[in-house]
């Protein structure tokens, strides 16, 4: 994976039940389990995810107070820009077995209801990520796992 632009999902277990005081939102308690982001980053995605696999950085994004509890399991990474970003967090909406989490988490600046999803107990990820990867292929955008 080269370190050019694009969209992604990025994956992060929680191991137990955890609240989370986000900055603007303010408390959020969470179940444990795999939660999905959608995200963009425009300089490179490499290095963003790679931020977002450490666990001590200045909070700054919504998302910072998630995978500084949890851990980051893995990505999917997609060609395309901000607007990407979007069509991907309605994407993951409207896979069976997720369940969106926050108001306005991770899209305080666009219209979406939130950029965070929660994938169910009872639904396994692989399949989630796989309808993911399909439904966007269709729609002409590659979907790489990392
Ligand atoms: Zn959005």
């Amino acid at each position: 994976m080269s370190s050019s632009p694009g969209a992604y999902v990025l994956v992060v277990h929680l191991p137990k039940p955890t609240t989370i005081c986000v900055g603007s939102l303010g408390k959020m308690s969470l179940a444990e389990g795999n939660y999905l982001y959608c995200g963009s980053a425009q300089a490179g995605l490499l290095p963003r995810l790679a931020r977002h696999m450490r666990a001590d950085k200045k909070k700054h994004w919504h998302i910072d107070y998630l995978t500084c509890e949890g851990l980051v399991v893995g990505a999917l990474t997609f060609l395309g820009s901000k607007e990407t970003e979007c069509r991907l967090a309605a994407t993951v909406a409207s896979v069976p077995g997720t369940e969106p989490i926050g108001n306005g988490f991770g899209s305080s600046d666009c219209g979406c209801p939130t950029h965070l999803f929660r994938v169910r107990k009872d639904v396994t990820l692989s399949i989630v990520l796989d309808v993911l990867r399909s439904t966007f292929a269709d729609a002409g955008s590659n979907g790489q796992s990392i």
